[in-house]
């Protein structure tokens, strides 16, 4: 039986009205959360002045770095009038690192870009890495950390500018490495997508978001990002890094992880959740799973324009181009090749001294290469290993 407005009826609905009263008059004390807008970028080029980082056959860290920061600066400003790029330097001149912090902290900014070219003693290593502030968790993690620390030597009053950080006390590298940087998981959201795109977009193979002690993002008080670019020490990277193609891809690259970037912190007004705190803080240092089974990269070889001595390994040739994908063993070494007389004859390198070259032979021979043999180059034609250990020992 249906009951019309009895007295539990009216007494519900004049407390109802009383409820939408005490809601009209009631002002939360919590002020609104005042939406996430990305409105500051600083762009620092590695090096400069007397510190020229590192060198390939013909390129200088400095002067490499300092051309796609200004190329990633200008396409931020092209595309998005509202938010100002600072730059660090402009030009070829010397900053200190704690100055390069400063600069960003002083001018309040959202995000930190550091752009820089890596080294290695042996010319093989190649691929791109992004770092954030953090312990390394790999020795060559924490060796790239000292190689680019070590430009404070440099400066004139490291000892008091970085708290007693002494770059040639081991232990000092690992003790400021363990001040968590407060802007952790929006750095590595930054440098994932950084990667993401020097991969998809620039086709650098990447060698992931990595984490170690680096002075200039010490005492950013923002996300922020060392972004190393490719190896000068591998003169494929150096080839693509030197090329204005090459700086414009790299840019390009940053310049869409920026977007991504910006999007995303707006959308979210900033906010990281736990959950995805937890996946970009499994993306640091990632295990390559991906790249033992990924395609490697095989370039068709400019040893002919190549000076100087250089070594290679023959592991493989046919009468017609093979796909890379066969080759994936050898992932993550450099792979050309060159057409000889209707031949494709594949080969790892080059490298600069005979004794590397040798070793890679091993390698090719134990990933199922059997009869891989190394030949010697001396500016681009080829001569018997004999001649190039003459060579060598008359340097
Ligand atoms: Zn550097």
């Amino acid at each position: 039986m249906k009951k019309r407005f009895g007295k539990k009826g009216i007494l519900l609905s004049l407390f109802a009205g009383l409820w939408v009263m005490v809601c009209a008059f009631y002002t939360p004390d919590t002020t609104p959360v005042t939406p996430y807008k990305l409105k500051t970028v600083v762009i620092d080029a590695g090096h400069g002045g007397h510190d020229h980082g590192c060198s390939g056959a013909s390129n200088n860290e400095k002067t490499l770095s300092l051309k796609m920061s200004l190329k990633l600066g200008e396409l931020i400003e092209k595309n998005y009038p509202d938010v100002k790029v600072i730059y660090t330097r402009k030009t070829d001149v010397f900053i200190e690192l704690y100055e390069r912090a400063a600069i960003a902290n002083r001018n309040n900014a959202d995000l930190f870009i550091c752009i820089h070219c890596n080294a290695n003693p042996s010319t093989s290593p190649s691929g791109t890495e992004t770092y954030v502030m953090g312990l390394h968790k790999t020795e060559a993690n924490l060796n790239v950390a000292k190689r680019e620390n070590d430009v404070i030597l440099l400066e004139s009053d490291y000892k008091q500018n970085y708290d007693g950080f002494n770059p040639n006390d081991p232990a000092s590298h690992i003790i400021f490495s363990l001040n968590q940087h407060a802007f952790m998981e929006q750095s590595i959201l930054f440098a994932s997508s950084v990667e993401k795109y020097l991969k998809s977009h620039a086709k650098r193979s990447s060698r992931g978001v990595k984490q170690a002690g680096f002075l200039v993002l010490w005492k950013t008080a923002m996300p922020s990002v060392l972004i190393e670019t490719g190896f000068l020490t591998n003169p494929s990277e150096e080839k693509f890094l030197g090329s204005e193609d090459g700086q414009t891809a790299i840019a390009e690259s940053i310049f869409y992880a920026f977007r991504d970037y910006k999007n995303d912190m707006e959308n979210t007004s900033g906010v990281i959740s736990e959950e995805k705190a937890k996946e970009l803080n499994a993306e640091v240092d990632k295990a390559p799973t991906a790249s033992t089974t990924t395609t490697p990269t095989v370039e068709k070889s400019s040893t002919d324009q190549q000076k100087g001595l250089t070594f290679s390994v023959q592991f493989y040739s046919a009468q017609s181009e093979v796909a890379a994908s066969k080759f994936a063993k050898l992932q993550p070494e450099n792979i050309t090749y060159v057409q000889e007389n209707g031949w494709y004859k594949y080969r790892l390198g080059p490298y600069s001294s005979l004794d590397e070259a040798t070793k890679k032979q091993t390698l090719a021979r134990t990933n199922g290469y059997k009869d891989a043999f190394v030949i010697a180059m001396k500016d681009g034609k080829r001569i018997s290993i004999d001649e190039a250990r003459a060579l060598t020992a008359t340097k």
